[in-house]
C-alpha cells in the first residue's frame, strides 16, 4: 500500500506500466459502510488491479489490461455495471460501455444494452471489428451476437440491493425528495499505459437508478465519460452523467494538456473541482499521463479507486483525512 500525495509528485522516471481503477463515487462515507462491505469492496478493487497488472507485466496491451479489469468489476455484483447494474424505472436493466486507445484515437462504445453480459467486451468490437464508434439497443445486441460475445437472459443482471434500491428510489421520487446518490448511481472504469507506452481507457455503467426513456450517460459517449490520447493522457469518468456530458469532461482534460499544456494534475483539478463543481454536478474521474502520473479527482463525498504500478499499488473509498 502506498499513499496518493506520492502519486502528487511528478514523475521524473516512467514506470514501465501503470493501471489505475474507479468503481464509481458518490455520497459514499465510512458511517454509512460496515467493515464487512469496506473490506468486500477493497478486495473487489484490488482483484481488477490484479488482473490488470498480470497483464501489463506479461507484455499485454494496456487495452487488454483495460479489459481485463472491467470485467471483472462488471462481473462483481458490488459495482454498479454489468452483474450489479441499477435498475431503470421500468425494472429493467439497460447497460452502456465505452473504450478508446491512445495510439491511433480508436474508440468504440455500446448504449442501452440488456443482453451482454461484459458490455466493455462489445465496446471493444465495435472499435475493432466495424467501422462504427457507438452502437445501441437491439442492434449493439445483435452485433456482439455476431461477434460471438457471452448474451444472457435479461434476468441475469438481476440483484436484490439494486432492486430495493429502485423501490427506495420511487418512493423518494413520490416523496419529492432527494434521492441518495450512493444508491443512484456507479459505473466502473480503468485506464492503463502499456510497456509499448501506449494508453487506453474504458468505462462500463447500469447508469442512474430509476432512468427512463432509454436516458444514456457519460459513460459511453467518447470525450465526456471516456478518452485516451498517447500525446496527453487516458480519462475514465463517473458522477452524474449528464454533467459530465455538458462539460466533455474526458476530452476537456486532455484538451487542456494539450493546448494549454496543463500538467494531468492541474487539468483534472480544474475540469472537476472548479468547472464541474460551478456547474452543480458531482463525481469523479481517474486517469494517468504517458509517463505514469496518476490522477484520481472527484468532489463527491467518496470515489472507489485504486492503482498499481509494477512494484506498489494502492485501493481507497473515502476521501483521505
Ligand atoms: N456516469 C454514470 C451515468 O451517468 C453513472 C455514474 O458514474 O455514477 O450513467
Amino acid at each position: 500500500m502506498d499513499t496518493k500525495s506520492e502519486m502528487k509528485e511528478e514523475k521524473s522516471s516512467k514506470p514501465e506500466y501503470a493501471l489505475v481503477i474507479h468503481g464509481g463515487a458518490g455520497t459514499i462515507t465510512r458511517a454509512d459502510m460496515t467493515a464487512d462491505q469496506e473490506a468486500a469492496y477493497l478486495a473487489g478493487l484490488d482483484s481488477a488491479l490484479e488482473a490488470g497488472k498480470s497483464v501489463l507485466a506479461n507484455g499485454g496491451t494496456a487495452l487488454e489490461a483495460v479489459e481485463a479489469a472491467i470485467v471483472l468489476m462488471e462481473d462483481n455484483p458490488l459495482f454498479n455495471a454489468g452483474k450489479g447494474a441499477v435498475f431503470t424505472n421500468e425494472g429493467k436493466n439497460e447497460l452502456d460501455a465505452s473504450v478508446m486507445q491512445g495510439q491511433d484515437l480508436m474508440a468504440g462504445s455500446v448504449g442501452s444494452v440488456t443482453t451482454i453480459k461484459n458490455p466493455i467486451r462489445a465496446a471493444i468490437a465495435v472499435m475493432q471489428k466495424s467501422e462504427h464508434v457507438m452502437m445501441i439497443g437491439a442492434g449493439a445486441e445483435k452485433f456482439a451476437a455476431l461477434n460471438g460475445l457471452e448474451i444472457v437472459d435479461p434476468t441475469y443482471f438481476y440483484t436484490e440491493s439494486r432492486w430495493n434500491s429502485l423501490q427506495k428510489a420511487k418512493e423518494k421520487e413520490a416523496e419529492k425528495e432527494k434521492q441518495d446518490a450512493a444508491t443512484r448511481h456507479g459505473t466502473v472504469g480503468a485506464v492503463a499505459l502499456d510497456k509499448s507506452g501506449n494508453i487506453a481507457a474504458g468505462t462500463s455503467t447500469g447508469g442512474m437508478t430509476n432512468k427512463r426513456f432509454n436516458r444514456i450517460g457519460d459513460a459511453p459517449i467518447i470525450g465526456a465519460g471516456t478518452y485516451a490520447s498517447n500525446e496527453t493522457c487516458g480519462i475514465s469518468a463517473t458522477g452524474h452523467g449528464e454533467y459530465f456530458i455538458r462539460l466533455g469532461v474526458a476530452h476537456a482534460i486532455h484538451a487542456q494538456m494539450k493546448y494549454g499544456k496543463s500538467s494531468l494534475a492541474d487539468a483534472a483539478a480544474d475540469v472537476i473541482q472548479k468547472q464541474l463543481t460551478a456547474l452543480g454536478g458531482d463525481g469523479g474521474i481517474i486517469g494517468l499521463d504517458k509517463k505514469g502520473n496518476i490522477v484520481m479527482e472527484f468532489n463527491s463525498e467518496g470515489m472507489y479507486r485504486g492503482w498499481i504500478l509494477p512494484d506498489k499499488k494502492y485501493t481507497e473509498i473515502f476521501k483521505e483525512d
